[in-house]
């Protein structure tokens, strides 16, 4: 009975709590979370009450043997981050990585994800793509990092915040001008909204508008056969070994 529960909850919409993952929390021993009052709020709603503990980025490598030893001894954790799927974007590779090397049973409860709903609600081909994450927050590193990613055969799906996204897409204009590119907010909640036009048209649409809050994704079309690849220099940044994939 003993193991790791890892278990996806919605990122906006409550009807996604899956009835699988409302029995895993309630029958877990307890649940390790990002942040307790986040999951504790989503226990309350399901009427669940179970210790929780807090794994957050910053102590889940240092709780892990602990938490290890717990369910080797028996104990069932489940594992949940403030939304969506543990691990993408937020804490929880290290615990399951851990409990593999213990040879500690692991069970993902599957959940949303904002990178996979963007991508499907993008409308932009799918069948091949690539999560970048989050872009490094500076100009140069992000300009080097977007021309390294420039000839990847797929989809591209990048994370942002909304007091970077003007300064994202204007750098996406950049480097793939002649891209379709998908401005994804709100999933799942009241005021979700799909934007899509080639990158200069969306980076100047998002510049005219006031009210570009929530929480976003960005879903960048493939590159078409014969498209110039930007080079480093025409990015007019100075080389970094580093930003290499
Ligand atoms: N683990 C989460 C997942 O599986 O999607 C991602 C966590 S990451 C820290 C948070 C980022 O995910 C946000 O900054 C935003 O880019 C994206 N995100 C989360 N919920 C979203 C939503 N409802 N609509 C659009 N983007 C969302």
């Amino acid at each position: 009975r003993g193991g790791l529960v890892v278990v996806g909850t919605p990122i906006g919409n409550l009807g996604d709590l899956s009835p699988r993952a409302i029995r895993a929390f309630e029958e877990a021993d307890a649940v390790c979370c990002e942040d307790t009052r986040v999951t504790g709020k989503l226990l309350a709603h399901i009427g669940a009450s179970r210790p929780l503990i807090r794994c957050d980025e910053n102590v889940i490598a240092s709780r892990a043997p602990g938490l290890i030893e717990r369910m080797l001894a028996g104990e069932r954790l489940a594992y949940a981050s403030d939304a969506g799927m543990p691990a993408i974007s937020d804490p929880g590779q290290a615990l399951v990585d851990a409990a593999r090397d213990a040879g500690v049973p692991v069970e993902v409860v599957p959940g949303p994800s904002a990178c996979v709903t963007a991508l499907v609600a993008s409308g932009i081909a799918c069948d091949h793509f690539f999560f970048e994450g989050f872009l490094p927050r500076k100009e140069g590193e992000r300009l080097r990092r977007l021309t390294a990613l420039a000839p990847i055969p797929g989809a591209l799906i990048f994370y942002e915040s909304p007091h970077r996204i003007g300064d994202t897409l204007d750098a996406l204009a950049q480097v793939f001008p002649t891209r379709i590119v998908a401005l994804c907010r709100e999933l799942t909640k009241l005021h979700e909204e799909v934007l899509r036009a080639p990158a200069p048209e969306l980076a100047q649409q998002v510049r005219e508008r006031a009210d570009m809050r929530g929480e976003m994704v960005i879903v960048v079309s493939a590159p078409k056969q014969g498209e110039n690849m930007p080079a480093l220099a025409a990015a007019s940044v100075p080389e970094d070994p580093e930003a290499a994939l």
